[in-house]
């Protein structure tokens, strides 16, 4: 979006995408989905039509990784091939996952999820896992249970460490409507637990976990959260706080230098302190910013944040910002499959997360951006509608 967005804002500058990998730039929301789940593959869900990056001028360089940042010179490093000179950079490394120490990448029948080479990896170890055992999840964040969903297996195992599933995403109340919807797929979910240590066996893995548990695995899938790519920042100096730190304008310390997307912290009015996210859109709605602003524009972040998962026939879906909301969220529930639980700050709702919602989550994200002032007697109240609640 950077790039598309660069060149748009001017068109007469050259604009060169430079990526890690060795396909065009696709769509990650649908890898621990349908890709897993053998429905698609990663090459036909790209972010933008073949060949529309050259039609609208962007070069693009596969392949390409930046090793280090030269200020001074305003050049790019790389790995393969001669420098690149830039007059205006953008940082929109992304973020990895996080991994366990007991559980390296690599290690057999250990796999981690993140880019479409690791979906198409696991994809495969999971054809040929025994089916004779369970297959172990670690982490019941959204790429844990997104995973544990897709793979279809139902003596699925699901470990997580917390004391309540999709922890940073909503409460514990919420979290088990997602919970029994896997238990009724045979998907077990264990709370509390972390593993204490894993070693290979003939035909997979053995875990322990520390409450003493042995559990013999056909293979492991970890998803324990993710961590920005900062090393290159670090490297050239740039502030970095678990993240690359910016302005609302995607600005780092360096004024020719941008970052965008899971890399970066942002400061924006929504948050008492600067924050990060991971998801999609955030990080479509950045890159464009920072690409506005590195060709010379003048665009500031201002959007609320928004995220989908899709578990089962369960459509999660979030809006909002969930910074420093301590308090316990009101929920409205409509018949037996529709929820939604807001978070409500200072009256007026900062976040929400529902189940089975569909448009109604349009409206709230419309209440965030307007701060429409609510009781809880009203958002609670099912008979109330929110179209009214935000008036017109
Ligand atoms: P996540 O949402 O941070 O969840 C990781 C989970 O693993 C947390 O519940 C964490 O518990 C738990 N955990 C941490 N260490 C553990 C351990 N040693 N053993 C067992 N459990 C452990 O991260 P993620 O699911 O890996 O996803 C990575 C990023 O991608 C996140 O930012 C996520 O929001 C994003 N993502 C988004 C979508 C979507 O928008 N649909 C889908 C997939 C991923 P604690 O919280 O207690 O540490």
């Amino acid at each position: 979006m950077a790039a598309l967005a660069a060149k748009r804002t001017q068109s007469d500058r050259r604009v060169l995408l430079l990526g890690e990998e060795d396909r065009d730039p696709y769509e990650k929301p649908p890898l621990s989905k349908s890709v897993l789940a053998g429905l698609t593959e990663p090459e036909t869900q790209l972010i933008v039509k073949p060949g529309m990056l050259a039609a609208a001028g962007v070069e693009v360089a596969q392949g390409a990784m930046a090793v280090a940042i030269d200020r001074a010179r305003r050049l790019v490093h790389l790995r393969n091939g001669p420098p690149v000179s830039y007059g205006a950079l953008v940082l929109a490394t992304g973020a990895k996952a996080r991994a366990l120490a007991a559980l390296p990448a690599g290690a057999p029948n250990v796999c981690y999820l993140r880019t479409a080479a690791d979906a198409l990896a696991l994809r495969t170890a999971l054809r040929g896992a025994s089916g004779r055992r369970p297959v172990v999840v670690v982490g019941g964040g959204l790429i844990g249970l997104e995973a544990a969903a897709s793979i279809g297996r139902a003596s699925t195992t699901v470990l997580e460490a917390g004391s309540s599933a999709l922890s940073r995403v909503c409460s514990a109340d919420f979290a088990q409507v997602v919970v029994d919807r896997h238990r009724s797929a045979g998907v077990s979910i264990r709370l509390g637990v972390a593993i204490a240590s894993a070693s290979p066996s003939r035909d997979g893995i053995i875990v322990q976990l520390d409450d003493g548990t042995v559990i013999e695995a056909a293979l492991l899938i970890v998803g324990v959260g993710g961590e920005p790519n900062t090393d290159l920042a670090i490297a050239a100096g740039l502030p970095v706080d678990d993240g690359i730190l910016v302005d609302e304008h995607c600005r780092t310390s360096d004024p020719s230098i941008f970052a965008a997307g899971d890399v970066a912290r942002f400061r924006t009015r929504w948050c008492r302190t600067p924050a990060r996210l991971e998801n999609w859109r955030h990080a479509l709605d950045h890159g464009e910013a920072a690409g506005v602003n590195a060709a010379g524009g003048d665009t500031a972040y201002d959007c609320v944040p928004s995220f989908w998962s899709d578990q089962y026939d369960l459509r999660i879906q979030a809006v909002g910002w969930t910074d420093g909301l301590a308090s316990p969220p009101l929920r409205r529930s409509v018949g037996d499959d529709r929820l939604i639980e807001f978070h409500v700050r200072d009256g007026r709702v900062r976040y929400a997360i529902a189940v089975g919602m569909g448009r109604e989550m349009g409206i709230v994200r419309r209440m965030i951006e307007r701060g429409t002032t609510v009781t809880a007697q009203v958002l609670t109240d099912p008979s109330v509608s929110l179209q009214a609640l935000l008036g017109s």
